[in-house]
């Protein structure tokens, strides 16, 4: 393991802002242990409010230069972290698995998600469209253009410690904006690796070194700064519900721009005609997946009554199949939740299931003999009415709740039936229904799916939900508009002065 930090670049104990260099940073002592087993991994010294001023104040500086590199130039240096990154990949997915939990292939997976979003924002670097209009006015072109828009802020969470800035930062950077990011304090040291290895592109190639920037601390200290700084026009941060209300409230008071990716509320709907055998692996893997941590994981599954007993069985003995441990080892499907409060938040849920009527018909324990760490739990059944208050929330861990259904209707009107707005899918083979589910009469969320489960999105499609899970969307298809200002020109080349609307406004 220390070989593998070394490579990274990870020290025993590490500075917790970089903007093109590396600061002396004094704030906050972060001790990162792994989930697996509660080892100290290293240390990390927080940015304080003076660093994070220092950085912001480089990141624009660094702003009035690159944004004059031309676009297809800035993917250039996309596309060389792209290579690096493939380069680490191994190390960099261990250390993803190290410091946040997940097995191995997906932390692995989760670096090719960074080299696949690197791919797609060299080819955007050459595109970045606007439209042309017809004008009404004789003599005249309109059409628009898109600028870069500045400094801005990435906040990210745990789970995806490292994907989810690639999804802004490439996008970002290609787009001519300079970033701050703000980690999750859980997982620093994975943003450090990142930073390091975008640091060697940075030192071989002639651009501003203070692009992409980082600074680490909590969300009250470094977190507060970002999004109360009137000089930060736009910041896309991932996490809970409840982080992203005070991201908003707080940008609003500024008219900063937010773009905000947070919790998932989602279900699979199986109807009676349903490849039960698809459905199954689909279920499994969105709900036992990254032990229940992804913003996509299954929480609920509409289950058409007649097939209800059956399903539930076979989920029941697939669950029993999954194997529990060191997400290290090749032979495990499920490590350790992110944390001892995260613990607490499954236990705290399975006590309000019971309160509120719902039957736990499997797991429901923490594995003790894990120890130490402890923090293994057991993937948890229960059957459950989608009106409890404790299904209408997301708890970030691997419950998943059972709801029976009659008719396609109310299959839609439960499914819809809750705060959140992220991702949804059916399992059927009747047209009518799968067409359903996708109208505007069908699911309200922002991914919607036939015959495939909520998780693991891919990144050319946007990627977000809708009510209170933010309205955001990142990644793939015109997801970059929102990282850059739009400008609507007008061009007379006539010898007239003609107004809109046919307004006259003569002297004589
Ligand atoms: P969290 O809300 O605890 O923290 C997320 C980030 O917000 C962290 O970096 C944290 O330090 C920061 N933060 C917290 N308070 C802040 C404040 N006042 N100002 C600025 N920053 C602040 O979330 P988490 O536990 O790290 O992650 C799990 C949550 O993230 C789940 O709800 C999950 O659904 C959500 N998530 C959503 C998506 C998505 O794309 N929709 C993706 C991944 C995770």
């Amino acid at each position: 393991m220390q070989e593998l930090l070394k490579r990274l670049g990870i020290k025993e104990v590490n500075d917790g802002a970089y903007c093109g260099e590396w600061l002396e940073t004094n704030g906050r002592l972060i001790e990162v242990r792994s989930p697996i087993d509660d080892s100290l991994l290293a240390k990390v010294k927080s940015a304080t409010a003076e660093d994070f001023d220092v950085v912001r104040s480089e990141a624009q500086k660094a702003f009035k230069v690159w944004k004059m590199i031309p676009a297809p130039k800035r993917g250039e240096l996309i596309r060389q972290i792209g290579l690096e990154l493939r380069e680490h990949k191994d190390d960099l997915g261990k250390l993803v698995t190290l410091e946040m939990g997940k097995i191995l292939t997906e932390g692995l997976g989760e670096v090719q998600e960074m080299i696949d979003m690197a791919d797609f924002a060299v080819g955007l670097s050459r595109q970045l469209y606007g439209k042309t209009m017809q004008s009404e006015r004789p003599s005249h072109r309109m059409y628009e253009q898109w600028h870069p828009l500045g400094a801005i802020g990435i906040i990210s969470a745990f789970n995806f410690p490292v994907a989810v800035w690639s999804w802004n930062a490439f996008i970002a950077g290609v787009c001519g904006d300079t970033m701050i990011w703000k980690p999750s304090s859980s997982t620093p040291l994975t943003a450090i690796a990142v930073t390091n290895i975008v640091h060697k592109v940075l030192e071989r190639n002639d651009v501003p070194k203070a692009i992409f920037n980082l600074t680490i601390g909590t969300g009250s200290t470094v977190g507060e700064k970002l999004i109360n700084d009137t000089k930060v026009p736009l910041v896309s941060a991932t996490g809970s519900c409840q982080m992203g209300k005070r991201v908003y409230m707080a940008l609003s008071k500024h008219y900063g721009r937010a773009i905000l990716e947070l919790g998932g509320n989602n279900a699979v709907v199986v109807m009676e005609d349903a490849n039960l055998e698809l459905a199954l692996k689909a279920v499994l893997f969105g709900a036992v997946g990254t032990a229940g941590q992804r913003c996509t994981s299954t929480r609920r599954v509409l289950l058409h009554e007649s097939i209800f007993d059956e399903f539930a069985e076979k989920l029941k003995k697939a669950y029993k199949s999954v194997s529990i441990g060191d997400p290290l080892d090749e032979n495990i499907l499920m490590g350790p939740l992110v944390s001892k409060a995260a613990v607490n938040d499954y236990q705290t849920a399975l006590t309000k299931i019971k309160e509120q009527g719902g039957k736990i018909i499997y797991g429901g324990k923490v594995l003790k003999e894990n120890v130490p760490g402890t923090q293994y739990v057991l993937p948890t059944i229960a059957i459950a009415e989608n009106d409890f208050p404790i299904v209408q929330q997301e708890t970030f861990a691997p419950i998943l709740y059972l709801i029976k259904i009659k008719d396609i209707d109310q299959a839609i009107e439960l499914h819809n039936d809750v705060p959140q707005g992220l991702s949804s899918s059916i399992f059927t083979n009747n047209m009518q229904y799968a067409e359903q589910f996708l109208s505007h009469k069908g699911s309200d969320c922002g991914i919607a799916n036939v015959n495939i489960g909520t998780s693991g999105a891919e990144i050319g499609g946007a990627f977000g939900g809708e009510k209170e899970t933010g309205g955001g969307r990142e990644a793939g298809s015109d997801a970059w508009k929102a990282y850059m200002r739009r400008q609507t020109n007008t061009i007379n080349w006539g010898k007239e002065m003609p107004l809109a609307q046919g307004v006259e406004f003569d002297l004589d």
